[in-house]
């Protein structure tokens, strides 16, 4: 069979692979400047890392996780039983290739580096949220809350002072202090006795979930195809362009290409003919019914590694880092390690009914940044992918600066450090 994604009033046509937050976000800004736009993806839309995660949009998360003390954490961590760190030794050489790329980056000088990569892409990103939002269509439960770093003990606290300090001096990031004692008053779910607290008050969240299905039937009602359950197995290319595309459904054509495929991209670098170094980094989520007193704020727990989202419906506990492969079980005990996680600082950590158990797989590049340009050697392909713990975050602007690629418009924004060619 095969199927031309074609004719509508002589529009081109754009396929996008991955119905993730951030292939939606690249149909977005495609349809907006007159594709036809086909999404594809092997599952249900939002079904794979952006169905359940955080739900936080974190313009202050400007540091990438490449920092000084990243690998001295991550080795305690893998001596710590239950740590939100795993990592499990695999037969695979670009696992421990991408380890290493990842421990060369963890220096000061490389951190601000990404730092002020990321920081342009983060603002621009919540400007264009704050323009989505303002669409009726568009209903995901967003809430301007910020977010709210808790410590429980002095020393993280002092420790982060240093953070903050950095973050003001390099990147303007003011967060408000607040002390132990002023905590339960700002935040009434929090326990008594903790060190203190940074508030970040341009940080917003939103219900993951409810922002793919709102988004992706707006899309819809403006002309946007989405087939589900449709796998992309093989590219075909011609030449320096890419012919069509071998698919569950039958062979799909169309004049661009977009892979927004998330933790898989890595499976595409053949077919594409360009290393896309990116490794699935596990995380897990519960979500429950609202606690006796709810959080008020979005909070991090530093030292736990963990994150509790407040929604209008419900209330979500998140966290974790596996280098696992792709392993999909939801064992008992990682969630009951989340639940745990909490405890300390809230008093109320869990709500009385669990309505969801998830795991979902980051798109984690080694240099913490995402992967968005021309695919080189292809002129009518495009990657979307490696947003690490951001990628619901910076979607927007991701699929923006994909539609300014295409229709070659000039961008501000540090594009060549996001090149699919910087890894060859
Ligand atoms: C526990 C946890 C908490 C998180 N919290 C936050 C947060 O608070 N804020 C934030 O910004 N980010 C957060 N993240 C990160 C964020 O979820 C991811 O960065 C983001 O979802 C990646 O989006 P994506 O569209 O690239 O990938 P995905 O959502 O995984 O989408 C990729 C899609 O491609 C499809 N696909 C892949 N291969 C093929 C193929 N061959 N054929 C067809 N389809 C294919 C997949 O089925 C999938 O649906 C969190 C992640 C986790 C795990």
């Amino acid at each position: 069979m095969q199927t031309r994604i074609d004719v509508n009033g002589g529009k081109d046509n754009a396929i996008v692979v991955g119905a993730g937050h951030v292939g939606i976000a690249c149909a977005h800004y495609l349809e907006r400047d007159g594709f036809n736009v086909t999404v594809i993806d092997q599952g249900a839309i939002g079904g794979g890392c952006s169905r359940a995660n955080c739900g936080l949009l974190s313009p202050s998360h400007v540091l990438p996780l490449t920092t000084p003390d990243a690998l001295w954490s991550g080795i305690t961590s893998l001596l710590t039983p239950g740590a939100a760190f795993r990592f499990k030794p695999q037969l695979r050489w670009s696992l421990y290739r991408w380890m290493f790329q990842f421990v060369r980056r963890c220096t000061h000088r490389r951190m601000l580096a990404a730092g002020h990569v990321l920081k342009p892409l983060l603002d621009a990103s919540s400007r264009e949220y704050t323009a989505l939002f303002g669409d009726p269509a568009i209903d995901c439960d967003a809430r301007d809350s910020g977010t709210l770093y808790v410590f429980r003990t002095q020393k993280a606290l002092d420790d982060y002072a240093s953070t903050d300090r950095l973050l003001r001096e390099h990147f303007g990031l003011g967060a408000r202090r607040i002390e132990g004692a002023e905590l339960p008053v700002f935040d009434a779910a929090l326990r008594t006795g903790l060190a203190g607290g940074y508030y970040y008050d341009i940080d917003r969240h939103l219900r993951p979930d409810r922002l793919n299905a709102s988004w992706s039937r707006h899309l819809r009602e403006r002309g946007v195809t989405f087939m589900e359950r449709t796998r992309l197995y093989a590219i075909d290319k011609s030449g320096a362009q890419i012919a069509g595309l071998v698919t569950s459904q039958g062979r799909l054509t169309a004049d661009r290409y977009v892979f927004a495929t998330g933790a898989w991209s890595g499976q595409l670098a053949k077919d594409l003919g360009v290393d896309i170094p990116i490794e699935p980094g596990k995380g897990y989520s519960v979500t429950m019914s609202q606690p006796a007193v709810m959080p008020a704020h979005p909070m991090l727990f530093p030292e736990a590694h963990v994150a509790v989202t407040p929604f209008s419906d419900g209330y979500r506990i998140g966290s974790m880092m596996e280098f696992v492969g792709f392993d999909a079980s939801i064992p008992g005990h990682r969630i009951r390690k989340l639940e745990a996680a909490a405890a300390p600082y809230l008093e109320y950590p869990t709500g009385p009914a669990i309505e969801d158990t998830w795991s979902g797989w980051r798109p984690m590049t080694w240099d913490s940044l995402p992967v968005i340009g021309r695919v080189p050697g292809l002129s009518n392909a495009l990657l979307a992918t490696g947003h690490n713990m951001l990628g619901m975050t910076l979607a927007p602007v991701t699929g923006k600066l994909v539609a300014d690629l295409v229709a070659e418009r000039p961008t501000d924004l540090p594009i060549d450090a996001l090149s699919p060619a910087r890894f060859a």
